[in-house]
């Protein structure tokens, strides 16, 4: 694939149940094998305390950096399939779930379909998100112009723990 008419994404991922860690490593494995789709970088393994409902087991998060020929949606369908092939099931929003994958960013667009939100809505406040994206591109600028460095001037760390690579 040349680097011509690439976008430049990054997919948020994150699981919370039957072996955290192998769901997240073996979704980087198919996210790498996606047609039209160059898996360019991947962040450390991170855990997390849960979102939402309470009484969930830790969270393991990562993110990766895809460059993609594909269209927003049609990546977003592809992301989930993954979820699918994982054998997610959507009980509550926000509940735990074997894989979950976001599209962060792509490329410098901002996307507001029914479907699709992009900057992924909530990114800018989630520890989660922000130090895993850091560690791969800290130089990153969102599209509005904001610097990631400034996002995580507030939004520290907290309980989030670098785990391993
Ligand atoms: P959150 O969006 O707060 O992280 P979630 O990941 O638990 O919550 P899901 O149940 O995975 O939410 O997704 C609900 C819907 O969000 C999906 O069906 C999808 O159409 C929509 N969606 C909107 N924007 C995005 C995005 N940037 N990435 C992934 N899904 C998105
Ligand atoms: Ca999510
Ligand atoms: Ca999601």
């Amino acid at each position: 694939m040349t680097e011509m008419d690439l976008i430049r994404c990054f997919i948020g991922l994150g699981s919370n149940l039957e072996d955290p860690r192998a769901q997240v490593d073996q979704a980087l494995d198919e996210l790498a094998a996606l047609p039209d789709c160059e898996l360019v970088a991947r962040s450390s393994l991170y855990r997390s305390d849960p979102v939402g409902p309470a009484g969930q087991p830790d969270y393991i998060n990562a993110v990766a950096e895809l460059h993609t020929r594909l269209e927003a949606e049609t990546l977003l369908d592809r992301l989930q399939a993954l979820e699918q092939a994982h054998r997610r099931v959507r009980l509550e929003h926000w509940g735990p779930r074997t894989l979950d994958l976001d599209l962060l960013l792509y490329g410098n667009t901002t996307i507001d379909t029914p479907r699709l939100h992009v900057p992924h809505p909530w990114m800018r406040e989630r520890a989660f998100v922000l130090w895993p994206l850091a560690e791969i591109a800290p130089d990153l600028i969102l599209p509005d112009g904001c610097a990631l460095k400034q996002c995580l001037a507030y939004c520290p760390m907290g309980t989030l723990e670098r785990i391993s690579l």
